[in-house]
């Protein structure tokens, strides 16, 4: 019942001119050291969000170093998923707890899925809360556990972490983007690393200028005017009004500004549609604000082209996790506005590889700073995508994780 997700081949050796061959090299002698090992990625979803846009990569790649790895995807219905989507606001700060009957959905999907594992994993990595409750169930399938964390732990709701903590504490490591989403009360021993991003992805593979403009322009964008652009999921932690607003303040200067907006949808959503009707109002039939969606055919590679045309692209977020949306832009080497939160000041530093703001009044100024000063954007844009480069791309995500893997033999 758990499905196994089949991934493209991935060569390390393809990165090699993108991160340099030192990297390439340690991870070759690291995972000389691991031949074999079966290593699962248990996760929730096959598609959308950051969870899969990284197993992509990192699961072939971890094959392609001679480790058996394997990626499945655990069994649910949408009783189990509502329950979870609650528990994942909840563990972000929402004050709704899950109710005892979702408790109760949750822990009955946990056991269902921990039934029809298979056994003999050397590692077993659990992504995560939704299949968090495995480990504790069927601890003898594999030799070691992990829970990896993707979610901003920092400010949890107080009861649905304590509810959570002892099927947490069962994992004798976990893994989390920030020493600071690292919660009290978590036994066991805390790892730090952040994701990564692939660059030969679709999404973030170079593109030529022109073929980025051919994209844009298709969607109505008027390639010779300005362009901020945000790309984020529909979502009000996302803020995707506040980046109307500053779009607003930086129109009443610029008036040849356009924003684009995009984000995906699922059609099983009625909050994302809540949120995107609600944007879709706030924009008020401003005709330079562009609200496109993946129903609207913006994939991945159309993604890529308005990251990689827009003048200044935010993420104006008031909660995030990591952002992978900030790397994948920086990646561009475009300039960058992001909130001051979360995961976010972890790839921007302020002032050198773009700009962190708390306040939609600072976004518009920082934007109108850019838009004044294309030398700024160039500077900022290059030093950039030179961090990502060094920190926040796929191999060293690997490198990290074969770490992890021959502490576990030692
Ligand atoms: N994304 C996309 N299309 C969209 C909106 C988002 O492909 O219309 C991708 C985005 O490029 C990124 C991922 O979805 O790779 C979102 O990850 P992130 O960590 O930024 O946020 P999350 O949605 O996980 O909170």
């Amino acid at each position: 019942m758990l499905q196994p997700v089949f991934v493209a081949q991935r060569h390390l050796s393809d990165y090699t001119s993108i991160v340099g061959r030192p990297l390439v090299e340690e991870i070759r002698e690291r995972a000389a050291r691991l031949q074999g090992k079966r290593i699962l990625h248990l996760s929730a979803t096959a598609f959308g969000g950051g969870v899969s846009e990284i197993l992509y990569t990192l699961v072939p790649l971890m094959q392609d170093v001679g480790l058996q790895c394997e990626w499945q995807v655990i069994y649910g219905r949408e009783e189990f998923f509502n329950a979870t989507k609650v528990m994942h606001n909840a563990l972000q700060g929402n004050p709704q707890d899950l109710s005892e009957e979702q408790w109760e959905t949750w822990r009955r999907y946990n056991e269902i899925n921990a039934r029809e594992l298979s056994d003999g994993w050397d590692v077993c990595i659990v992504h995560d809360p939704q299949p968090a409750a495995i480990c504790s169930l069927v601890e003898e399938k594999a030799r070691h556990w992990v829970w990896r964390c993707h979610i901003d732990l920092s400010t949890p709701n107080p009861a649905t972490l304590a509810r959570l903590l002892p099927s947490l504490n069962r994992y004798p490591a976990s893994v989390f983007h920030i020493p600071a989403y690292v919660p009290a009360g978590m036994d066991g021993r805390a790892h730090e690393f952040p994701p990564a991003i692939d660059p030969l992805a679709p999404k973030n593979m170079a593109f030529s200028t022109d073929d980025a403009v051919y994209i844009c322009q298709q969607f109505g964008i008027d390639v010779d005017r300005p362009l901020l652009c945000q790309v984020s999921r529909f979502d009000p932690w996302k803020d995707p009004l506040g980046v109307i607003d500053a779009y607003r303040i930086v129109k009443a200067q610029v008036p040849e500004v356009q924003l684009a907006l995009v984000g995906s949808m699922a059609t099983d959503d009625p909050e994302g549609w809540d949120y995107f009707n609600a944007t879709v109002a706030h924009a008020d039939g401003d005709p330079d604000i562009h609200i496109l969606n993946n129903l609207n055919n913006v994939g991945a590679i159309e993604v890529n082209a308005f990251q990689s045309h827009s003048d200044v692209v935010i993420q104006k977020s008031t909660r995030e996790g990591f952002g992978l949306t900030v790397t994948e832009a920086i990646w561009k080497a475009r300039p960058f506005i992001g909130g001051d939160v979360g995961g976010i000041p972890l790839q921007v530093i302020d002032g050198e590889t773009g700009f962190l703001v708390s306040t939609v009044q600072e976004c518009a100024q920082r934007a109108l700073e850019i838009l004044g000063d294309p030398g700024l954007g160039r500077r900022l844009g290059r030093a950039g995508k030179e961090s990502v480069r060094r920190r926040f791309l796929t191999p060293r995500l690997l490198r990290d994780w074969l770490e992890l893997f021959e502490a576990f033999e030692a």
